[in-house]
This record gives C-alpha cells, sequence and structure tokens, in this order.
C-alpha cells in the first residue's frame, strides 16, 4: 500500500513537472524562475521566462510559470509591473524605483534616481487624498537606440552630401 502510494505521488508529480522531476520538484521551479528574473534587468513577461526555461525544461507549461511567478509576488520576491502594453512584466527589484521605456526598442529599464516621498505628501496636503504609492515612468530612447538615430543620422548627412556633390559637379559640367 506505501508502495503504491509512493509510486503514485511520483506519477503525479512527473506529470505536473513534463518528465524531467527527478531533478525539478516544485521549490527548485521556483528558485530557477527567481533566479532568471534576479539576473536581468529586463521586466520580463511569463512567455519571456517560459521560453527560457523550456530550454532546460521542455515540457514545464506557461500556466506553470504563471502560478509560481504568482506565488513570488505574493511572498514579496517580486513585483508584478504593468506598463502600456497591459501585460504583466516581473521585477526582482522590490524596493521602489523609476522605470524608463524606450520608445524603439520598447526596452523597460530601473532608474538609479531616489524615489521621491515628498512628492506623496505634497498631493496628500494639497487634496487631503491618503497617498501609498506613485509611479514615474520616464519615455524616451535608450542608449544603444540613441546611437543608432545618431548613426542613421549621419549615414543620411552622408548620402545627401554626396548628391550635393554630385549636383554642385553637374552644374559645373553644364557651365563649361
Ligand atoms: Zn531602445
Ligand atoms: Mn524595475
Amino acid at each position: 500500500m506505501v508502495l503504491y502510494l509512493k509510486i503514485r505521488i511520483i506519477l503525479i508529480s512527473n506529470i505536473e513537472n513534463g518528465g524531467n522531476v527527478a531533478r525539478l520538484n516544485k521549490s527548485d521551479l521556483r528558485e530557477k524562475i527567481l533566479h532568471l528574473l534576479e539576473h536581468t534587468g529586463s521586466h520580463p513577461t511569463a512567455a519571456w521566462v517560459h521560453d527560457r526555461l523550456r530550454q532546460e525544461f521542455p515540457k514545464v507549461a506557461i500556466g506553470t510559470v504563471y502560478r509560481n511567478l504568482n506565488i513570488l509576488v505574493s511572498e514579496g520576491k517580486l513585483k508584478n509591473v504593468r506598463f502600456d502594453d497591459a501585460t504583466d512584466h516581473f521585477d526582482a527589484n522590490t524596493s521602489k524605483h523609476y522605470h524608463f521605456i524606450c520608445e524603439n526598442c520598447g526596452a523597460i529599464l530601473d532608474l538609479d534616481i531616489p524615489f521621491d516621498e515628498t512628492l506623496e505628501r505634497k498631493v496628500s496636503s494639497q487634496t487631503g487624498f491618503e497617498v501609498h504609492n506613485h509611479r514615474l515612468d520616464f519615455y524616451g530612447l535608450c542608449e544603444h537606440c540613441r546611437n543608432l538615430g545618431a548613426a542613421a543620422e549621419e549615414q543620411e548627412y552622408n548620402i545627401r552630401n554626396q548628391s550635393v556633390g554630385a549636383k554642385g559637379l553637374e552644374q559645373a559640367s553644364k557651365q563649361h
């Protein structure tokens, strides 16, 4: 009877973890997810985490990933942040901080500027409201995209100069 139960438990956990169970139990999986999040500053979605996990554990279901992400959020180890795409993004930086969003590549980056508690007091004293939190999202071009833009501008400038140069030559030859 005991043996039967053991076999049954192993079978059930096998199905849940997609066959990799011998090595991957529930807390291992959660550890892995947390580790992934702690080593990226990119505020990934559940789909990104799922893709990464699948490289090692091909049968892990997206639902399992989502459930574990939400458990980590409820344990206070991750934050769930929504941006303009209305998709859940997960952040291992659980301190209060601001974000920068690149309008070109969509990168979401942490900003290392102080969280301004005085803003909350200002709003509270001006309105009489009870303020619990605030967010500030900054938009623009990340360093990479800004450099891309500068390179493209330079290229455009060179092309323009070349064609002006060619026209100048054309006109010069007409005059003679
Ligand atoms: Zn960018
Ligand atoms: Mn963040």
